[in-house]
């Protein structure tokens, strides 16, 4: 016998009394677990809660940046006036998405960042007004399967979609760009500064096969990984000058970065307090949603501009007198660019950020020896969420941490911390500089000992690794617990 669902606000009730039960307990924030209630109860309850939102739904998905471009899309949503209803940062499977609809009761628009895997459900259940979709990237390929097998899925929802709803695609990822051509209402969007990138791709690349005719892509211009200004010699397929591009990228190591952007409303100019290209890419895909949802460029480009980084993205605390910058580092592609940034904030990186990481190592091999000031703590997790195969450390350039001698400290933890010393062991970091505590909480006292008096120390931990890092921080009153952040 089938039992028929429960009335929908008996159980919206019930699950949001879950939720508070649950913050008091100290069981989370009660971003999940109201939404996994409620669509165990209900199932039809997204599609209802979603269609019920006035100005419809805006998911963004992707590998890499859709926290950061979510929180920029909000940004631009809050300053035109609208009222948004929108998850926090990483309850980004249906749970969450569910959980916030519960909680969009009066809100205009409703704007949800969406984990890939899970996007083509989401896009069946909120029947989105626009979809923001971003790159795919090689990460956690255990749970997700293989990329093309990704992209695929994604390609069938994106047929799935109603005409009139915009996609913005990245036309600097090809498999995106691919994806989203078929699609009637489009906006794209990329980055055409042939200073920003390199003329070919670096080992990191994933995706840089043609998905028609499967030959290997030719690149005029490689920005981050696979992404760039490609072309395929095979069947002619190539990237389109997209709608939303930057002419010029400007990075300000740790403090930002200047983006001039060609839009259909004209030339804009955007100073972010975001570091790194893949904010210049999160920007642009802010800014190219922004428009499709037809907001005033006036005035949501100056509401972005004073978005800080998310959680964990090139975050600063200070401890005592020792900075503490973290950096998510969750696959090659993320990890390398947050290494560029990291070393382009100290100040050595200008002609290395512009060439790429192969060209780096002699500029900074001209510094001075008691320059040697890098300290760093890397965390690697090998949970359901960092993924299982941590072989991707193998892929990261590392090896810039080495160059021009200034590496002072490096404590490595998490739970996979002796494959990660491994892999500095490997890329030949001395075994004196060398420590390894498998235990968060040790491991961020013995770097922060490391870089005292006053030093400077990077952490780029996994995802779990952040969350565990940041409860540490939370524990000692240093920073706010992750679900009060957005
Ligand atoms: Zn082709």
């Amino acid at each position: 016998m089938r039992v028929p669902p429960l009335p929908r606000a008996l159980v919206a009730g019930a699950a949001r009394g879950a939720g508070r039960l649950s913050k008091r307990l100290g069981q989370g924030g009660g971003t999940s677990i109201p939404g996994l209630i409620l669509t165990r109860l209900r199932p039809q309850a997204t599609a209802e809660m979603a269609l019920a939102v006035p100005n419809g739904v805006v998911l963004v998905s992707g590998t890499n940046g859709k926290t950061t471009t979510a929180r920029l899309v909000r940004a631009a949503l809050d300053a035109s006036g609208a009222k948004v209803a929108s998850n926090t940062a990483g309850a980004n499977l249906e749970r969450g998405v569910a959980t916030a609809l519960l909680h969009a009761d009066g809100a205009d628009v409703a704007l949800f960042e969406a984990d890939e895997a899970v996007l083509p459900k989401l896009i069946e259940q909120t029947r989105p007004r626009v979809v923001t979709l971003m790159n795919l990237f090689r990460d956690q390929l255990d749970r997700f399967g293989e990329l093309e097998h990704l992209a695929d899925r994604w390609q069938r929802a994106v047929a799935g979609l109603d005409p009139s709803c915009a996609v913005v695609y990245n036309a600097d990822d090809p498999a995106v760009a691919e994806i989203a051509a078929a699609h009637p209402k489009t906006v794209s969007y990329g980055i055409d500064d042939p200073r920003a990138g390199r003329d070919r791709l670096p080992h990191a690349a994933d995706s840089n096969r043609c998905r028609r005719c499967g030959v290997p892509l030719a690149y005029d211009l490689a920005t981050i990984a696979h992404l760039g200004r490609w072309s395929c010699p095979e069947c002619g397929l190539r990237r389109v000058q997209p709608d939303v591009r930057a002419t010029r990228v400007e990075l300000h190591g740790l403090g930002g970065q200047r983006l001039s952007m060609s839009t259909p409303e004209g030339a804009v100019e955007l100073s972010l307090r975001l570091p790194g290209m893949h904010n210049s890419y999160n920007a642009l895909a802010a800014t190219a949603t922004a428009w499709a949802l037809g907001l005033d460029g006036e005035v949501t480009g100056p509401a972005m501009a004073k978005r800080e980084a998310a959680f964990g993205r090139a975050e600063r605390i200070q401890i005592g007198a020792v900075d503490v910058i973290t950096l998510l580092a969750k696959n090659p592609a993320g990890a390398n660019e947050n290494l560029r940034t990291m070393l382009l904030e100290d100040r050595s990186l200008q002609s290395l950020q512009a060439r790429g990481p192969g060209s780096g190592a002699t500029h900074l091999q001209a510094m001075q020896p008691e320059d040697r000031s890098l300290h760093a703590l890397v965390l690697l997790n090998d949970r359901t969420a960092d993924g299982q195969d941590v072989s991707w450390i193998w892929d990261v350039d590392y090896e810039l941490l080495l160059a021009g001698d200034r590496l002072a400290s490096l404590t490595v933890g998490g739970d996979r911390a002796y494959d990660m010393a491994l892999r500095f062991r490997y890329a030949g970091v001395d075994s004196s500089k060398l420590s390894v505590v498998p235990g968060v909480p040790a491991a961020l006292d013995a770097a922060l000992e490391a870089a005292r008096p006053a030093g400077k120390l990077y952490a780029l931990p996994t995802y779990t690794a952040l969350l565990e890092l940041r409860a540490v921080l939370a524990g000692r009153g240093l920073a706010p617990a992750f679900w009060e952040d957005q």
